[in-house]
């Protein structure tokens, strides 16, 4: 498995990846980010939520701090919406934090003055632009784009912007670039018409494609909002006499509250064992096999039994803690309805957690039915991303160092 350490990125950017609150790369960008450091073209093809923008940001990050150049615009990402050029740049924000890049986002719509501040910022040679393709060719028609210095050009949802018929912009805004750059293509569909474009403006390139299996049709999903000091009677609650439920598998998200949990069911007389990383190989296959034989009812496991082991014939799969990465959702729903039986999937949604399931909801292109309480409970947390939940993802372990202003956008226009 890939670790985030594994890319040697520079210290400044492994903290904010840090601060950010990623713990390791998702399937995209473990195959993607060694290809765009090694200064490959690149078409990658994976569906939306997958972690497409950590993927072409991180590397070009590395580059410039590896070559201690902050002169002139060095990155182009074009984008189809005003929301996704937005949603880009407060990525870039948080990992742009302990370093010293500018940034600046442009699209259709944005007051005069700030019109005028970003075009002032843009013929400064802000470090990086994000765009829409109207914006972009405003730009270059008026000459405010120096494109002399740029290395990478991103066309970020390509498909969409060839939906909304932005194929001559990007042609058009292609031809006013420098031959000898890198191109990175992301897109969450390919159909024949993104695979003329990138015959067209791709050298030799990369060809990424990762397709997850959504969860089979027959699992019934629900989730429960939950504060995490009632999760523990809520799962007894759910499990207490389901004596028709033959095999049901828990993941929790670190060892400590997988022995937590066993120590608590196993007090209150439940059939169950566990599995994490302290056992050695030959006991987590007794437990496994013991698991298949149905000797014992309930298995609580950290996710290193989420993928790829293959138990038939699960009833039902309770996520304790929501998986931090979306992917893993969908492998451990996996665990349950296979070979076209009916399967249950339960998650407990503490109140940190609402972001991370949204993620999923997103990955899983669907919403997933928020059960009520059993009525003796405390009513749950919201489904709102709080503000202080929010803050903490986002800047939780650092403070930024001293002598690097945050106001990163108006740095080059005052120079
Ligand atoms: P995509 O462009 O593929 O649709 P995004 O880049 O917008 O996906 O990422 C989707 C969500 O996943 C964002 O909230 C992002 O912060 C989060 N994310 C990205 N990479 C990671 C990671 N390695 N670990 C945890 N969360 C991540
Ligand atoms: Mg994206």
């Amino acid at each position: 498995m890939t670790s985030f350490k594994d890319f040697d990125f520079h210290p400044s950017i492994e903290e904010s990846i840090d601060a950010m609150g990623f713990t390791k790369p998702t399937a995209v960008q473990a195959m993607t980010i060694p290809v765009i450091l090694g200064n490959k073209d690149l078409i990658a093809c994976a569906q939306t939520g997958t972690g497409k923008t950590a993927a072409f940001l991180l590397p070009v990050l590395q580059r410039i701090m590896e070559n201690d150049d902050f002169d002139g615009t060095k990155l182009l990402v074009v984008v189809p919406t005003r929301e996704l050029a937005l949603q880009i740049d407060q990525h870039l924000q948080g990992f742009t934090y302990f370093i010293p890049v500018s940034t600046v986002a442009v699209y259709g719509g944005s007051a005069g003055d700030v019109w005028d501040q970003q075009k002032s910022a843009i013929a400064a040679g802000v470090n990086i632009i994000i765009a829409t393709p109207g914006r972009l060719i405003s730009l270059i028609s008026l000459d405010y784009l120096n494109a002399g210095k740029l290395q990478t050009l991103v066309l970020d949802e390509a498909d969409r912007m060839l939906d909304m018929g932005f194929y001559d912009d990007i042609v058009k805004i292609i031809n006013k670039l420098p031959k000898k750059r890198q191109t990175l293509m992301f897109s969450a569909t390919m159909p024949p018409k993104i695979r003329e474009l990138a015959k067209k403006i791709l050298n030799d390139p990369v060809e990424v494609n990762i397709s997850i299996a959504k969860p089979a049709e027959g699992v019934l999903q629900g989730a429960y909002l939950v504060h995490e000091k009632d999760k523990p009677d809520l799962i007894m609650d759910l499990l207490r006499d389901r004596h028709e439920l033959k095999s049901i598998l828990v993941f929790a998200s670190t060892k400590k509250s997988v022995k937590s949990l066993h120590k608590k069911l196993k007090g209150e007389e439940f059939s169950c064992d566990t599995i994490h990383s302290d056992l050695e190989q030959q006991d987590r296959i007794k437990v496994l096999n013991d698991f298949k034989n149905r000797k014992f009812q309930i298995l609580i496991a950290t996710d290193i039994v989420s993928r790829g082991i293959d138990i038939d014939s699960i009833d039902l799969v309770i996520n304790y803690d929501v998986p931090s990465d979306a992917e893993d959702y969908v492998h451990r729903v996996g665990r349950t309805a296979r070979a076209e039986m009916e399967g249950v999937a339960l998650t407990f949604i503490n109140s940190s957690d609402v972001r991370s399931f949204k993620n999923i909801e997103t990955l899983i292109g669907s919403t997933v039915h928020k059960l009520p309480l059993p009525p003796h409970f405390d009513e749950g947390p919201e489904y709102v991303i709080t503000k202080g939940s929010d803050h903490r993802k986002l800047y939780g372990k650092g403070k930024p160092k001293k002598g690097f202003k945050k106001d990163k956008k108006t740095r080059k226009d005052q120079s």
